[in-house]
Formats: C-alpha cells, structure tokens, sequence
C-alpha cells in the first residue's frame, strides 16, 4: 500500500476507558466500533434525553464532507488544518479532499489518546499529498501553531483551511472560543478559510437543552448557542454563501435535504480572511 508522506510522533499514551470521551461516544452514535464499555453507556443515557443525536452527528458529518470538497473544489484550498478530527470514519477529510486534488495536506489534530492511536488509519493520504497527526489541545492553541507539524506539513504563503468542525461546542467560553479562532487564523495568510459547526439548541430547543445537560452531568463539558453567537465566532471573516445555516442548509445535496429540521442540531458556516 502507498501511504504518500506521513508523520506522527507517539507520546505516551494514557487511555482511560472507564471515563467516557467524546470522541467515542460519537464515534458510537455513527456506527462505529472504536468505543468502550464507559463511552456505550454515556452515549445510551445521553441519547434518552437526545435522542436525535446521532441523526444530527450523521447530518454533520455529511457537512464536514460537503464543505471541505467545496473548499478543495471551488476555492481551490489544498491545505486543511482539522482540529478535532476524530476517530477514523468514512469518509475522512484527507480522502474528500484528496479526490480533488491528491496534492492536498492535511494536519489532524485530536486530544483523545485513542485518535492518536489510530491515527495511522488516518494517514493513508495519497502519494502527492501529505496527511499528518498532531497530539494537541484546543485549549492550548499556541502549541499548535507553533508545533513541527503544523510548520513542516504547510506552505504558509498559501492559504490554509481551518476546519473545527463538531468541537467549539466543548469551549463553553466565548472569550476563550474567540482567542483560540483567533490565535489560528494569525499566522494563515489572506484566502485562508475557517470551516465550523457546532451545537444549537434552535431547531429543538427541549431536546438539546436537556442533551446538553447530560453531557455536562457526565463531566463533558458543553454548550449550545444561538445563531448571533455562531456568526460572531466568524467576527472580521467574509462568511460564504449561505452564511451561518443549520448544517443540513449548507449547499445541500440530497441526502441534507431529507434530513427535517427538527433531528438537526448544529449550525455551520465557512468564512475567508481578508
Ligand atoms: N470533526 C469530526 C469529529 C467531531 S467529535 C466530525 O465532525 O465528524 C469531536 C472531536 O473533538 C473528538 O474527536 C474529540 O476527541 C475532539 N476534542 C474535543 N475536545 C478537544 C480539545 N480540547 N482539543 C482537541 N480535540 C478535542
């Protein structure tokens, strides 16, 4: 098998399987096989009071599909910095935007030792492009964009895709969720483009409210917000066409349009720096 270039350096890896994660609790809700005992039973207890979650998982997922191929295909964006990548599922980013253009890089970034574990199945980019995996915090950005990774994976005269997409709703703060959007689009240059969604209560307000609860019940912090206060996390980006929408609104394909509004609980929207 033809791996193309990739990277990644194993820290020591500490995995506590008895403390559910996000990760693999969403990682279950898709279908997925990389989950414990802890993540199986958070995400049966989360999902009485949120029982669309994984409809609404699945309608992001499909998102973070459609606007990365968007980004690869209209804007010509051959670089993908995607913090909370999560575990291995298809298809993943690197493949989406590989099929447009092998030459595409992408950095993946996760805090979740067991992404780090299988970051190898994440790494099977094409032979032009290159696919690398940092260990890292959201909440420490600084260590991102100052780590080898992100220097030796981008061309920092070419415009970068920042993807956060299904994260933000785990920086409950605002000022911090502005700081870190902040601190990563610095060192991108002008044309680069910041891709997100994240958790609204909008379309069910009963529904999230209480699911968002569970989360926080079970250690996870987490926090749904309105539209004005998705928008603002683009604040001095030029947001794209359609704007900030429920993820199923964004440039649809048939399988968004299926999707009623009420099973969706996220807005995305992608934004251009200047
Ligand atoms: N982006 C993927 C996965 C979303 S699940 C998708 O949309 O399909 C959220 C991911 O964010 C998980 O993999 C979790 O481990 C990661 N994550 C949560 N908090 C984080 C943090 N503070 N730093 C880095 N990764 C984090």
């Amino acid at each position: 098998m033809h791996c193309g270039r990739y990277r990644v350096r194993m820290a020591r890896i500490e995995l506590n399987t008895e403390v559910p994660h996000s990760a693999r609790i969403y990682d279950y809700l898709l279908g997925g096989k990389d989950n414990f005992v802890a993540d199986r039973a958070a995400a049966a207890a989360i999902t009485v009071d949120w029982p669309h979650l994984a409809i609404s998982m699945r309608a992001n997922r499909n998102y973070m599909a459609r606007q990365a191929r968007f980004i690869a295909a209209e804007l010509g964006i051959r670089q993908f910095l995607d913090i909370g990548a999560g575990l291995p599922t298809a298809p993943n980013l690197h493949e989406v935007v590989q099929e447009v253009a092998p030459e595409s890089r992408v950095l993946y970034v996760d805090n979740d030792p067991l992404v780090l574990v299988h970051a190898r199945a994440l790494l099977t980019g094409s032979p032009q492009g290159r696919t690398a995996y940092l260990d890292a915090d959201l909440h420490d950005p600084d260590a991102i964009v100052r780590s080898a990774e992100f220097h030796e994976t981008f061309d920092l005269t070419r415009p970068v895709a920042l993807s956060l997409i299904a994260i933000l709703q785990f920086i409950v703060d605002d000022a911090e969720a502005h700081r870190i959007i902040d601190t990563l689009m610095a060192p991108l240059p002008p044309g680069s483009v910041l891709a997100l969604s994240t958790v609204t209560a909008a379309s069910a307000p009963d529904e999230v409210n209480r699911g968002v609860a569970a989360y926080v019940a079970r250690g996870i912090d987490e926090k749904a917000r309105d539209r004005a206060e998705v928008e603002k996390l683009f604040r001095g980006l030029d947001l794209i066409d359609p704007g900030v929408t429920l993820v199923n609104h964004w440039r649809p394909d048939e399988a968004a349009r299926a999707v009623p509004d009420a099973h969706v609980h996220m807005y995305g929207g992608v934004a251009v720096k200047r």
